[in-house]
């Protein structure tokens, strides 16, 4: 049997990192078997659905690298077959058309409230008589659910979940408007997409018990459930806008890696001995269910952009060079041409190294854009004292006479000018450090001038010494 799994979001709003990793599972779980992953857009609310949110979910698949099988599927397209399947069960004997008024559905909700049992749909029009049916009135159609025994889900996370069906009412399969439920739409697309093995949020528990009715009135096999623990805030509390980024456009924003997301997301839930850094190639080869844990996980920030550091430095330069380049273009105090590209690109081993986040990295690369005069922080400013101007004197002339102007060329001359001045090291370093980028940080001072370039170097040196 083929493995076929789905990521199945609704186009409401963002992309949850929540359904990011349900998404992630569900990709490695395919890919593992060789199977497939599809993707359906549950866009049956007609109303919250939008076409933003669709493209922004298809954007953050891309952008994670879980590439789906075939064209996207959308629900609100499958409705005639959906209605097909209602009537299936109509004339099974396994549905019936419910016509109690949205105020007797409200009452009805109101007495449970009073006598304090849940409130449930009270079965008025599962054994009446059709011909009892009123003129005119709408109707919406329920599933005649067993009222008797228990349903019995083997989830292949949770263990043996089950439920007395007496503690389930009849489901609304067609609205009024003959619109089908989300419950009943899931089912169907599952089954006839040949959905395998169906990984999701363990908020759907409880519409996995109902929508296992709806898969046994209909004869059909159920696919094997798998649901995983909810994503909490550090605190243990519910995920929220309060604890940080929760969207997959938040955590590109803050200049998380995507690489670094996808390793973080399938770590927090799911464990292989001490594996911590994976690559999507490993990820594949050791994905399985049984790794998969069984309380919730707490979204941990910390962890993310230390990883995330981790996954820069692996990265390419060339294109964390793009990704820097891009947040750089929207500054407009900066220069953004070509000339600041390479310099950026030059300086990037060393930027690299220091940043946990793209951000902190166009942060720290910014000084290769900046026009003169340069702002000079305080800490900086101290630097560019009576002291430091002679430094930045002395060192104009030899800097504009070394021949070649490489790093190495450029380390000895600093080294020959504090000995001969029997100055420290940094005594030198940070008055140029000052001139250079404004601050009191940098790379290394070496790689800095070299990728400023000598004409940039003695500019900004004379720059210093004018101001
Ligand atoms: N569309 C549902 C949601 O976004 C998921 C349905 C499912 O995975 O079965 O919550």
């Amino acid at each position: 049997m083929k493995i076929r799994t789905r990521f199945a979001p609704s186009p409401t709003g963002l992309l949850h990192i929540g359904n990011a990793r349900a998404a992630l599972f569900n990709y490695l779980f395919a890919r593992h078997h060789c199977g497939e992953f599809v993707l359906r857009i549950e866009d049956t609310d007609r109303e919250r659905s939008t076409q933003q949110a669709v493209d922004v979910i298809f954007e953050g698949l891309k952008w994670m690298g879980l590439d789906w099988d075939g064209e996207p599927t959308f629900q609100a397209s499958r409705q005639d077959r959906h209605a097909e399947v209602v009537a299936q069960l109509m004339e099974k004997g396994m549905a019936y058309r419910c016509y109690c008024t949205a105020e007797e559905l409200a009452a009805m909700r109101e007495k449970a409230r009073a006598e304090k049992r849940p409130p449930r749909y009270d079965g008025t029009w599962r054994d009446r008589d059709p011909a009892d049916a009123p003129e005119g009135v709408p109707y919406a159609i329920r599933l005649k659910a067993p009222k008797e025994g228990e349903t019995i889900i083997k989830d292949l996370v949770q263990g043996e979940v089950r439920v007395a069906n007496a503690e389930m009412d009849d489901l609304i399969l067609l609205r009024s408007d003959g619109t089908p439920t989300y419950l009943l739409a899931v089912v169907v697309d599952d089954h006839d997409m040949d959905i395998t093995h169906v990984m999701r949020g363990d908020d759907h528990l409880t519409n996995t018990f109902r929508q296992a009715m709806i898969y046994r009135a209909m004869g059909w096999d159920l696919p094997k459930f798998a649901h995983l623990p909810l994503i909490h805030g550090p605190d243990g509390a519910k995920l929220s806008k309060r604890h940080g980024a929760q969207s997959v456009v938040e955590f590109r924003e803050e200049g998380i890696l995507p690489e670094a997301l996808c390793n973080y997301l399938l770590r927090l839930g799911w464990g292989h001995g001490d594996a911590e850094i994976l690559d999507r190639e490993e990820q594949i080869k050791l994905f399985d269910i049984d790794g998969i844990g069984r309380s919730p996980s707490r979204m941990d920030y910390v962890k993310l952009s230390h990883l995330n550091g981790i996954w820069m430095r692996r990265a390419n330069d060339e294109r964390l060079t793009a990704l820097v380049m891009q947040r750089l273009a929207q500054r407009d105090d900066l220069n953004h041409d070509e000339t600041v590209r390479a310099r950026v690109l030059a300086l990037m081993p060393g930027l690299k190294e220091r940043a946990k986040t793209v951000v902190e990295l166009a942060d720290n690369a910014a000084f290769a854009g900046l026009r003169l005069p340069l702002t000079l922080t305080p800490k900086a400013e101290k630097h560019l004292g009576e002291e430091g101007k002679k430094v930045l004197a002395g060192l104009e002339t030899r800097l504009a006479a070394l021949e070649p102007f490489t790093p190495e060329g450029i380390d000895s001359t600093l080294r020959a000018f504090a000995t001969e001045h029997e100055l420290k090291l940094g005594a030198v370093a940070q008055p140029l450090r000052a001139a250079m980028t404004g601050t009191t940080t940098s790379p290394g001072i070496d790689l800095t001038l070299a990728a400023l370039g000598r004409e940039e170097v003695l500019a900004r040196i004379r720059s210093a010494l004018s101001a």
